[in-house]
């Protein structure tokens, strides 16, 4: 057997076609791919608002500025996602905080995130940033109304879940990132995930005024819109068509236009390659029933996106070797945040957060990619339960 990965991208003759058109079009950044892919993507997720940024990263980043995160900031979390998700508040100054995950679905848990709350006076806490790990999405109807009761603001961490959706309790239907209940959400186009540009990121949003900021802000903070310019001194020369103006410090988050006509390629064939995770997922599913194997298997008003398919074992380290020596080449994901030693230096200690933890301790994300075939599959299958039955 070829060497299986836990994730892969898949590039098709007609995405290489789109990359090709970009590279002879006029413009290679700032052109008009740019807004053909935002205004796609807009329209998947359901959102009114999307702002393509050079990768996952930068969509944190700018989202925190854009939600005034500073030095005075305290910001909750959740310890199981990539640690992107907690940096963004460190980029602006902001303090990181914790909860602690639901150990049924593995994302932040609502009930935690309470707690935590409720041991501090009203007012100490800024935002939340729910992550839809693994592609299971966060309870945000809970979040919200957490967010409505102290004050808080919601940026949905969604680089998982493009596509996934859940049925709140009055039967409503929100998918991830899709503006309802967060302020903002984002998603990464890194070639692991979803829909690959090589680096590429997106923020999606039904808020007007944080969209307009997040545009400036994408620019270095520059604006070249005459109604937003300032008014001009005394004695200053007259302005002409040149004229724009540096209005506050952003950054160069820009992506390109061939990495747009990628994702919005790889867009066209999203609710494809949706379809096949979730039928990868069913059959691994079906397959662990009943096993040492551990899985999570969503309710019915989940709709799942499958990212990762994360199974959680008594020997999780000598899985994840043996695997190995059989060309699968599992993945953790992820070592807690809060245990990184970045971290540990706020006094995040071992023992902080024991469900996201224990979960580290058994957790192995096993091969979840559109392409991955029937044979591979039934081939992972066979081996990882050869291990946890003792037959090897
Ligand atoms: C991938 C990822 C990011 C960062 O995205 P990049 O495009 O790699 O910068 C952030 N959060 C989560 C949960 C991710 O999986």
């Amino acid at each position: 057997m070829n060497p299986i990965p836990y994730g892969r991208q898949h590039i098709t003759d007609e995405d290489m076609a789109a990359v090709a058109k970009a590279l002879t079009s006029p413009a290679l950044t700032q052109g008009p791919t740019i807004g053909q892919f935002e205004e796609a993507f807009a329209q998947y997720i359901g959102s009114q608002y999307a702002v393509a940024v050079a990768n996952g990263t930068a969509a944190l980043h700018l989202c925190a500025l854009a939600l005034g995160v500073n030095e005075t900031s305290k910001v909750i979390t959740t310890p199981i996602t990539f640690s992107a998700s907690a940096n963004c508040i460190r980029y602006c100054g902001g303090e990181v905080h914790f909860a602690d995950i639901d150990p049924e679905t593995l994302v932040l848990d609502p009930k935690a995130v309470r707690a935590l709350l409720e041991k501090h006076p009203k007012g100490t806490f800024s935002g939340i940033i729910p992550v839809d790990f693994a592609g299971y999405p966060a309870d945000m109807a809970a979040f919200r109304e957490l967010a409505d009761e102290f004050g808080l603001w919601l940026l949905e961490d969604s680089c998982h879940a493009p596509g996934a959706s859940f049925t709140d309790e009055q039967g409503q239907n929100h998918r991830c990132g899709d503006g309802s209940l967060a302020e903002l959400a984002i998603f990464s186009f890194h070639p692991v995930k979803h829909i690959a540009c090589g680096e590429g990121g997106m923020i999606t949003t039904n808020n007007e005024a944080l969209y307009r900021h997040l545009l400036r802000l994408r620019t270095h903070g520059i604006t070249n819109k005459p109604g937003d310019f300032s008014e001009p001194e005394p004695g200053e020369p007259e302005r002409g068509g040149w004229y724009m103006e540096l209005q506050e410090l952003g950054y160069n988050y820009r992506l390109t236009d061939m990495q747009a006509a990628l994702g919005l390629s790889q867009l066209k064939r999203a609710d494809a390659m949706l379809d096949r995770r979730r039928a990868i997922a069913a059959r691994y599913d079906a397959a662990f029933t009943g096993t040492a194997v551990r899985t999570i298997v969503p309710p019915d008003r989940v709709g799942h996106a499958y990212h990762l398919y994360v199974i959680q074992v008594p020997d999780r380290k000598g899985l994840y070797d043996y695997l190995r020596t059989k060309n699968i080449f599992a993945q953790v994901h992820y070592i807690p945040v809060h245990r990184m030693p970045y971290y540990r230096q706020f006094g995040w200690k071992l023992g902080d957060f024991p469900l996201a933890e224990d979960y580290y301790a058994h957790g192995l994300s096993i091969p979840m990619f559109p392409t991955l075939t029937d044979e591979e599959q039934a081939y992972v299958i066979r081996e990882v339960l050869a291990f946890v039955n003792g037959k090897v």
